[in-house]
């Protein structure tokens, strides 16, 4: 039997991200992958559409991670591995049906200028609202990177109450909880502006009605002035490869087609994992399991093993909507109608605005196929130009407003949907819709495709169990089930009922994205000294 001081489950950013970490520490670390390939939505592919062609098959941007204290931490070691972020100034930009289009840069300057553009003083509002956003940064970005039920937490809470005083507290709180749309329209006059920036919380896993989704949009605004849209060199498989290799150089193993049946536990504590096949990997410190919570305590776990409230609530656990890629090589660069900036930003949303994003997410959760989806335009050449051949282009296209679960029609009249399933009929009938959409933006869409490729939610779940129905966020990001509450109020953060048996992954805090942000808590949390992480920053929750 083999025998590692932890074990992860799963080869995602955020399992990779931590075995790295606890390697550097002097750990020995097993990572166990179900799939034949390593990096969970990390998947790069030089074999999806046609010959000379790189693709991200699923995530692409690496904002999230580069800005990660993983990514601080492991930086130099990624580095020396072959690890290159490239980066540009045109981060994002949406172009309206009218041909018209707004862009956001990496520079205040210009972003000023851009939305005084749109609409004479939203530029003096944009400063406003970036500087605003600044002066209290470390407590937004603290809320997303902080372990939020320990100590640190607490403290967290405490920096804010000593810089606010009550009653300014309750209104900071307040302004976490606003909507996309009430904070876009007390902020901004222009539904340019409006349109530019309520697609990005589709990035979020929300829509822009839900609350929390002004301060998510603030969030990703910011953040994208801040850091542009960094993508690896050759493609996300650069960086799994460059975490696989600090583990196993540290003596680790990394083993792909391995899926866990089983967490193995015994007087209270996760002691080893049973692979499929009945092969035992013993845990001497810790299992660190990135699934998701139906699968953690409805399978993973016998019965029993936790409070029956957990696992009633795991059950319970909610999906979000349903995602589709479209992948296009093209013979030529994109010809895009309007702006000559439109070619050069990284990625561009197609939509009517904020009332056309608001209406594609309520179809969507209504169960219908969206007249009118926001079409998210990756375009990864403006950043990387050796993943097509010269002259040649390719497109990643992302579609976030689609059902979870069972299709019940379609808002715009036109696909039967059968019997709610996703046939490839459909799938691609569907993406005929928002081709020829994206077709009247992009001239030349139709004569230079070479190939296009579509995964339908369906196919998205078939390639990594955690997307449960395509929900490519691992779990619906509504406030119940986020920040403190996330995955689940029974079992919030990464310590569960189970000794030595801890959660991370994007169903837990801080939810979704390439930012490691749970397998960097749970490996920080996990090589405190010994003394002091039992007597510090032990915080008694619910469930244990
Ligand atoms: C299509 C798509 C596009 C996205 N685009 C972006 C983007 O551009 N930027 C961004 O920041 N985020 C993006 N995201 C979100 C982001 O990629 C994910 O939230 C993040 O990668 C999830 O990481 P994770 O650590 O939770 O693990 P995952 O990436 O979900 O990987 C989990 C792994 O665990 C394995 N596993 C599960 N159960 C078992 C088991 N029992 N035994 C063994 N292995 C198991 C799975 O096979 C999987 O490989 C995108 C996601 C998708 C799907």
């Amino acid at each position: 039997m083999a025998a590692f001081d932890a074990v992860f489950v799963g080869s995602g950013i955020n399992a990779l991200a931590g075995a790295a970490l606890l390697s550097r520490s002097g750990w020995s670390v097993c990572v166990l992958e179900r799939e034949d390939v390593l990096g969970g939505c990390i998947r790069t592919s030089t074999d999806l559409t046609a010959p000379g062609f790189t693709h991200e098959v699923l995530a692409s941007w690496h904002p999230l991670f580069t800005g990660s204290p993983a990514y601080a931490e492991l930086k130099d070691e990624l580095e020396r591995r072959g690890l290159e972020y490239l980066n540009t100034e045109l981060p994002t930009g949406t172009a309206f049906p009218d041909g018209s289009s707004a862009f956001l840069t990496t520079s205040l300057e210009e972003n000023m200028a851009e939305l005084d553009r749109h609409a004479p003083g939203d530029g003096d509002r944009w400063k406003e609202m970036f500087e605003s956003f600044m002066r209290n940064a470390d407590l937004s970005f603290g809320v997303l990177g902080t372990e939020l039920w320990s100590t640190a937490g607490l403290s967290l809470g405490r920096q804010a109450y000593r810089r606010f005083g009550r009653r300014g507290l309750l209104a900071f709180a307040g302004e976490v909880l606003v909507s996309c749309r009430d904070w876009l329209g007390e902020t901004f006059e222009s539904q340019a502006a409006h349109g530019l920036l309520a697609p990005w919380v589709l990035h979020t896993g929300l829509g822009p009605d839900q609350a929390t989704s002004g301060f998510m949009t603030q969030v990703i605004a910011c953040a994208l002035q801040l850091g542009g849209m960094p993508v690896p060199k050759g493609g996300g498989v650069v960086l799994v490869d460059a975490l696989a290799g600090i583990v196993r150089d540290a003596g680790g193993e990394v083993r792909t087609g391995a899926e866990v049946e089983r967490i193995l536990v015994s007087g209270g504590r996760a002691t080893a994992v049973r692979l499929a096949g009945g092969e035992t990997v013993q845990a001497g410190r810790a299992v660190v399991a990135s699934v998701t919570p139906t699968q953690l305590y409805g399978s993973l776990l016998g019965d029993g093993e936790v409070p029956a409230d957990v696992s009633t609530a795991a059950a319970r656990y909610r999906y979000g909507r349903g995602e589709m890629q479209i992948h296009f090589a093209l013979s030529e660069l994109p010809d895009w109608d309007g702006d000559e900036r439109l070619g050069k930003t990284a990625i561009v949303h197609v939509t009517p605005g904020l009332d056309g994003v608001s209406r594609a997410v309520n179809e969507a959760e209504r169960g219908l196929l969206p007249a009118e989806a926001t079409i998210v335009c990756g375009q990864p050449l403006t950043i990387d130009p050796s993943r097509a051949p010269e002259g040649s282009s390719i497109l990643w296209i992302q579609l976030q407003e689609l059902p979870a679960g069972r299709l019940k029609g379609d808002a715009a009249g036109e696909l039967d949907v059968g019997d709610g399933t996703w046939t490839d009929g459909l799938c691609e009938a569907y993406a005929d819709r928002v081709t020829e959409r994206l077709g009247r933006h992009v001239r030349n869409l139709e004569r230079a495709t070479i190939s296009r490729v579509v995964l339908s939610p369906a196919d998205i779940a078939a390639m990594n169990v955690n997307l449960v129905g395509g929900d490519i966020y691992g779990g619906s990001c509504a406030l119940d089930q986020n920040l403190l509450f996330r995955p689940l109020p029974q079992a919030p953060g990464h310590r569960t009922a189970v000794d030595g048996l801890w959660h991370i992954g994007a169903s837990t805090h801080p939810g979704p994205g390439l930012g490691a942000g749970s397998g960097y808590l749970v490996a920080k949390e996990l090589t405190k000294p010994a003394l002091a992480r039992r007597l510090l920053t032990r915080v008694p929750f619910v469930g244990r």
